[in-house]
């Protein structure tokens, strides 16, 4: 599903990717972690075309992404992308948010788009809510809507970046369960996060990246029981 080979990214001067090859298989959920700074976002920016590279290629699902016939619009719909920061329409209700998008993107009838956003708000517990504006729900409930706004674009893929980061411990709970739900029904899914339980018992494997580089890449159970790096057993010992 994503294919990413020797991809180099540099900011100015400033290598922040370096020659990362990475695959991600249809179905398959995986867990990008690392110290801050490593290169998380950046990478995973990259595969929404958020982010130019230099050297190396991405491939999702066919779409080569430094091919300047790819179509950004099309791939972008078909990459969910949830940030830290929820990055909802603030002028607009948790129903509007779910079906602008829908309507302006997918040209989707409204009655259609509609369906769909009840349907998606029901599944991560929202559905008496879509009158209401973001600033009047917590932070958990916002990325809740978040996820469902993406999800509303039928996305192959999904690409989480810290989700629960920016919530009050109470609130991360129900977001992980979402995802964890949504990893269940075979979602493609591909998350930064600091959260190793959650990780443990959702990935089918973990990425830990550090300088820019991805130094390791197992199963998720080899990664939490015998990492391989120094660099990564230090993470570990300093997380957990
Ligand atoms: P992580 O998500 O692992 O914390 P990032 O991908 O955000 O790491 O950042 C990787 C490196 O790139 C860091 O050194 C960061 O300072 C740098 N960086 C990130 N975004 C920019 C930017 N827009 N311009 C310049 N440097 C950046
Ligand atoms: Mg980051």
């Amino acid at each position: 599903m994503i294919a990413i080979n020797n991809l180099s990214k540099y900011y100015g001067q400033l290598p922040v990717l370096k020659n990362c090859t990475l695959n991600i298989k249809k179905g398959e959920v995986v867990v990008i972690c690392g110290p801050s700074g490593s290169g998380k976002s950046t990478l995973i920016k990259c595969i929404n075309a958020l982010e130019p590279f230099q050297r190396g290629e991405i491939n999702v699902d066919g779409m080569m992404l430094s091919d300047k016939k790819t179509n950004l619009t099309s791939l972008r719909q078909q990459v969910g992308m949830v940030f830290q920061s929820f990055e909802l329409f603030p002028h607009m209700t948790v129903l509007d948010n779910l079906l602008v998008p829908q309507m302006r993107i997918l040209k989707r009838q409204r009655a259609e788009a509609l369906n769909k956003a009840q349907e998606l708000l029901q599944r991560v517990g929202l559905e008496r809510h879509g009158h209401k504006y973001p600033a009047q729900l917590s932070g958990g409930q916002q990325q809740r809507v978040a996820i469902a706004r993406a999800l509303a674009m039928n996305p192959k893929v999904m690409l989480f970046d810290e989700p629960t980061s920016a919530l009050d411990p109470e609130m991360v709970a129900e977001v992980l369960a979402v995802m964890a739900e949504l990893a269940a029904e075979g979602m493609t899914m591909c998350c930064v996060t600091h959260e190793l339980g959650f990780a443990r018992k959702i990935a089918d494997r973990v990425i830990f990246m550090d300088g820019g580089e991805i130094i390791e890449d197992a199963e998720a159970e080899t990664f939490f029981t015998a990492p391989v790096s120094p660099r990564a057993r230090n993470f570990l010992d300093q997380i957990i």
